[in-house]
């Protein structure tokens, strides 16, 4: 007896993992899809429909025949919470079960260990919550960091950008009444991606600090001691410009968002709005492009996996595909074609995406 119970259980969760990755689909689908028998789907997505889970959703276009009723998640069952610290803001989103982001704020708010920080974040948070969602649809909130992080044992094993060693994240923990989780930054912002694009791929973060993050075979690469990834400390210059981390050369120093803001000065919105019109501006674009076109291949080079470019950056490069395509081509001789070179989905607060949907996932797991 508790066999089958077991055996019903993967079924719903597998059924909810489907649709949320694929969105709208059908009962024949997802028997097809998931190798299950039609009884049972029918009779899960019947107690999915019950829970108010999932709903019909209109008529899904079958392929001859009568057309079948639609089913999709019910995006409105369910809210989780993402909050990105960095050294100077503090990004929060809530986003529904369709992974949408139904509220977004961000504030300027240099980070510091004092007691105020704190409670001025628990306020904050408490009303950006109040806000968004009742109480008891909200899951739990997710923090992302810019950092090495042991998120079972709630310690911040080290941070260059808040300057923290072996920081205990219980303080955090205390903001809000919900179950937390926390995440590097990186890491979180590649989970924001839909699970079917990052099987196996190396994202890059391009932000005001360059992060990175590896999934292999669906599953993100942490290495022995949680560093893998840090391919902003990537020397691609001998003796070069000197990065936050003390070292000389680095990737950040040349490829971060950073290197084209100094520091922060303007934003990237209008660094971008001055190429064209300013020489000095194109000039700086041009050797940002060719440091990144280096690293990109070097990446390329050593996994061989499709590359996600994400973090602001990440969400102007689009328009700039073939002449990045154009400098990696010099580098890299091995590949024909830029197939392997995506941008992210999230162009904005992807870390806190991806940290608030391990909620989502835990909840399928629990169902
Ligand atoms: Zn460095």
């Amino acid at each position: 007896m508790a066999k089958s119970i077991n055996k019903k259980n993967i079924a719903k969760s597998k059924i909810l993992n489907n649709m949320m990755i694929n969105g709208s689909t059908s009962k024949v689908e997802l028997a097809k899809n998931l190798n299950l028998s039609m009884p049972t789907v029918l009779s899960n997505v019947n107690e999915l429909m019950e829970l108010g889970i999932i709903m019909e959703d209109g008529e899904y276009e079958s392929t001859g025949g009568r057309k079948a009723r639609s089913i999709a998640i019910n995006k409105a069952y369910r809210y989780a919470v993402g909050v990105n610290i960095t050294a100077n803001h503090v990004g929060m989103v809530m986003i529904n079960l369709a992974g949408d982001i139904v509220r977004q704020e961000r504030k300027r708010f240099s980070f510091s260990t004092d007691i105020q920080y704190y409670s001025e974040l628990k306020e904050m948070l408490q009303q950006f919550m109040e806000a968004g969602a009742e109480a008891d649809r909200i899951l739990g909130v997710g923090f992302s960091l810019p950092g090495i992080i042991n998120g079972t044992e709630r310690i911040l094993i080290k941070s260059h950008a808040l300057q923290l060693e072996n920081y205990s994240l219980k303080m955090l923990e205390q903001t809000t009444g919900y179950p937390v989780c926390f995440e590097n930054d990186a890491n979180a912002a590649m989970l924001a991606e839909n699970p079917k694009s990052i099987e196996n791929a190396v994202y890059l973060s391009l932000n005001n600090t360059l992060g990175g993050a590896i999934c292999v075979d669906g599953r993100l690469c942490t290495g022995q001691n949680q560093k893998a990834g840090e391919f902003g400390h990537i020397i691609l210059v001998p003796n070069g410009k000197v990065c936050y981390c003390g070292k000389k050369g680095c990737a950040d120093a040349y490829c971060a968002a950073s290197a084209l803001t100094e520091n922060g000065t303007y934003t990237l919105e209008e660094f971008m709005a001055r190429l064209g019109k300013d020489k000095k501006a194109d000039v700086v674009w041009q050797d940002y492009l060719e440091m990144l076109a280096v690293l990109i291949s070097n990446l390329r080079m050593a996994y061989d996996t499709d590359i996600i470019l994400g973090g602001d950056v990440g969400g102007v490069l689009p328009a700039y595909h073939m002449k990045l395509g154009e400098m990696i081509f010099r580098y890299n001789l091995f590949d024909g074609d830029l197939s392997y070179l995506k941008y992210c989905t999230y162009t904005k607060e992807a870390s806190a995406v991806g940290v608030a949907k391990h909620f989502f996932a835990e909840m399928i797991e629990e169902i």
